[in-house]
């Protein structure tokens, strides 16, 4: 039984129900097409007080340097209204040149490609001249702490090494070929809490309007912008994403104002940097009379949300290159090196090896009816085989 078929292989990971935070039988299946293929299989179970415990993946072949490891998940998110699904979401069942699935982009599918590849791989040229090696968890469309990151520790604990990755998370906006994803932007989450005097809306000068500190807080870090965009990002933004008052009477000044803040940063800035630009903004805006003349600073305190994700850009030109090359020549298009998105698991991995991501047309992730062109998945498979015999063959010339 061999596993150089990425249908067969998507079709038996999507009938796995992996609903995060469940393994679903979905990394049993994983092994299953991988052992006999001459990997090593290990089981990582991650946990942390208060939240499920997780399973993880971790898999290789050779011993060797150059060091080559896929990433993904296999974990999905939940199916939503089931009743919407024209084809139950853990089927797999083709229908129209499609096949139907949770999990059939985003990512399954890649996951079931890259490891047809490497079959083939093998078949054709016996073992890599190095090693492959698969870091798979089950905690990616959750928080994410029993996932990716406790993986990685783990295994460089153990004394594993890597010389780059690839991650097989859906790139393309629309066809097979689109786009390679090098780098990502940052992200930073903040919550402002404005401090007034509650009061009569008669007797203003008793009260302090914390609307107008909130405000005045709030226009600060929406203008001007942060900046014009790099070479290769975008210009970060700022969204504040929620004012919270909940003063339900007309007549009284409110005297507590909330509100909630992210943004997406590009090279410019580092979290460090953008956080303090941040608060530069907001105590020159407290200081600024405009909406309260008259009046002492607005009083207010910020709250950062734990973890902020790290910019990152990848550079390693043998990596890029074996990757691009490989998408021109099965698809004759040649893919756009885009920072743009959220964030992905390669912010966790860029601390290890290089990363570049590719993968399947994300356009129906997470959504009713998620599903892959059949035909994009053998498209897929040799894309990942010709990056396969590129990298390894760049890597040891
Ligand atoms: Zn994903």
């Amino acid at each position: 039984m061999t596993s150089s078929d990425p249908i067969a292989n998507l079709a038996t990971l999507i009938r796995c129900p992996s609903v995060t935070p469940a393994e679903g039988g979905a990394l049993t299946a994983l092994a299953a097409m991988l052992e006999p293929l001459g990997f090593t299989v290990e089981r990582m179970i991650a946990s942390e007080p208060g939240m499920p415990d997780i399973e993880n993946l971790y898999a290789r072949i050779g011993t060797e340097g150059p060091h080559l490891m896929f990433a993904g998940h296999t974990d999905v998110v939940p199916v939503g209204d089931e009743a919407a699904w024209t084809h139950a979401p853990f089927g797999a069942e083709i229908a129209g040149g499609e096949m139907f699935g949770r999990g059939a982009v985003d990512m399954k599918g890649g996951i079931a490609c890259f490891v047809a590849a490497v079959a083939r791989h093998i078949e054709r040229h016996g073992p890599p001249k190095g090693s492959i090696s698969f870091l798979i968890t089950g905690d990616e469309e959750g928080p994410a702490v029993n996932g990716t990151v406790k993986l990685l520790e783990w295994a460089a604990a153990r004394g594993e090494r890597w010389d780059a990755c690839l991650v097989g998370e859906p790139t393309n906006p629309d066809r097979l070929g689109d786009m390679i994803k090098i780098g990502r932007r940052g992200s930073v989450s903040g919550a402002i809490t404005v401090h007034g005097v509650q009061g009569h809306a008669a007797y203003p000068h008793l009260a302090d309007n914390a609307v107008r500190g909130v405000i005045a807080l709030t226009d600060a870090l929406m203008h001007p912008p942060f900046d014009a965009g790099t070479e290769n990002f975008q210009p970060s933004n700022l969204e504040v994403t929620t004012i919270d008052i909940g003063n339900p009477a007309t007549n009284v000044v409110p005297g507590k104002a909330s509100a909630s803040f992210n943004i997406r940063f590009n090279d410019t800035w580092t979290a460090e940097t953008v956080m303090a630009e941040i608060v530069r903004r907001l105590d020159a805006a407290a200081r600024d009379g405009k909406l309260r003349p008259g009046r002492a600073p607005v009083r207010y305190d910020i709250k950062w949300a734990e973890r902020p994700s790290h910019v990152f850009l990848t550079r390693n030109n043998q990596l890029i290159s074996s990757l691009s090359g490989a998408v021109e020549a099965v698809t004759g298009l040649a893919p756009k090196l885009s920072t743009t998105g959220g964030t992905s698991d390669a912010r966790f991995i860029k601390d290890y090896c290089p990363v570049v991501e590719f993968g399947l047309v994300g356009q129906t992730m997470h959504m009713v009816d998620e599903r892959v062109a059949v035909a994009d998945l053998e498209t897929l498979t040799v894309i990942y085989e010709t990056f396969i015999a590129r990298w390894f063959g760049d890597a040891v010339a």
